[in-house]
Parts: C-alpha cells; sequence; structure tokens
C-alpha cells in the first residue's frame, strides 16, 4: 500500500462536511490508468467519503506509475 504521511498530516484536522465527523487514514483503492492501487487516504468513518488530495491526483499519481516502470 502507498502511503502519504505528508498528506495524511496535511488533512489530520479535516472534517466531514456532510457528517462532520473526523477523517480517518484508511485503506483506499484508486483507479488509474487502467489499474487499481492501495493508498492510504484521510476517509471520513460514517460516510466513507474520501479526500482525494490535488497533490495526488496532479503529482504522487506519477510517482506511483514510476514505480510500476520498475518492477
Ligand atoms: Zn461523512
Amino acid at each position: 500500500m502507498q502511503r502519504f504521511p505528508e498528506l495524511i498530516e496535511k488533512y489530520a484536522g479535516w472534517r466531514c462536511v456532510t457528517c462532520d465527523e473526523p477523517m480517518v487514514p484508511a485503506p483506499v483503492q484508486l483507479e488509474y490508468l487502467e489499474s487499481v492501487f492501495d493508498v492510504e487516504l484521510p476517509v471520513c468513518p460514517k460516510c466513507k467519503q474520501v479526500i482525494i488530495p490535488e497533490e495526488l491526483a496532479m503529482g504522487k499519481m506519477l510517482d506511483v506509475e514510476r514505480l510500476l516502470e520498475d518492477k
């Protein structure tokens, strides 16, 4: 599983806009380029809404892609 401690830290104080529950880090499956990745992202424990940080969408996935190519 991919972990992004700096992102988890950044979103640590966030609450779900729907339930006002604190978001907690949890394993999430993301689809990208027809592949599925297990990553750790902030998730609402109540409604399971996931924060997908822009940084992840824009930049970090490139790192993931690179990891795959190295295999
Ligand atoms: Zn929620």
